[in-house]
């Protein structure tokens, strides 16, 4: 089974995250979302809230994708390929900033497990969208429809 790994915190999901979800489902058996526990890192969202709206995203999204499992994943990201029997990483490029770090990773992991990384464009429609981007905005009353699944829009209003 030709399986992926789409990793990161998603706190909370965002549409450019699902777009990346949603276009690596189609390339790929099964792809795990890997939502990060990073115990020195400040959420909005607990790990359980993170993966609930991924799941509810994915469900609501107009192409539901039946091969899309959500996962929390914690320690080196090459540990929890090697778990889930998972040899590809999928990430997503949104601007020439994201490469220098995601390069680094992409060859350390490799290096450390021979795992591969693909690196997929942002749809154009989200290039500047950023978890942290969203949440600044709607803290302070921005409208971030059309930015997010509808699921976190509600919590979002409800948390903020
Ligand atoms: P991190 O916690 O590592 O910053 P995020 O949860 O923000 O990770 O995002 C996970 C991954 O999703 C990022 O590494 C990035 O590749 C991808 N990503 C984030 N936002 C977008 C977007 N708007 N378009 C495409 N890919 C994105």
């Amino acid at each position: 089974m030709r399986r992926a790994a789409c990793p990161g915190s998603f706190d909370p999901i965002t549409n450019g995250h699902l777009d990346i979800i949603m276009r690596a489902s189609k390339l790929f058996d099964e792809v795990i979302v890997a939502v990060s526990i990073n115990k020195t890192k400040t959420t909005l969202f607990t790990v359980d809230e993170r993966m609930e709206l991924i799941r509810e995203a994915v469900r609501d999204h107009p192409q539901a994708a039946t091969n899309v499992v959500v996962e929390s994943s914690h320690g080196l990201l090459v540990d929890f390929c090697r778990a889930h029997d998972v040899a590809s990483i999928v990430k997503g490029l949104r601007a020439v900033s994201d490469f220098d770090y995601e390069l680094q990773m992409a060859q350390m992991n490799n290096r450390l497990a021979g795992v591969e990384t693909l690196f997929m464009s942002t749809n154009p429609q989200y290039a500047f969208l950023s978890s942290s981007l969203v949440k600044d905005v709607a803290r302070y009353g921005g409208d971030v429809s059309g930015l997010v699944p509808d699921i976190v829009l509600k919590h979002l209003r409800e948390r903020l």
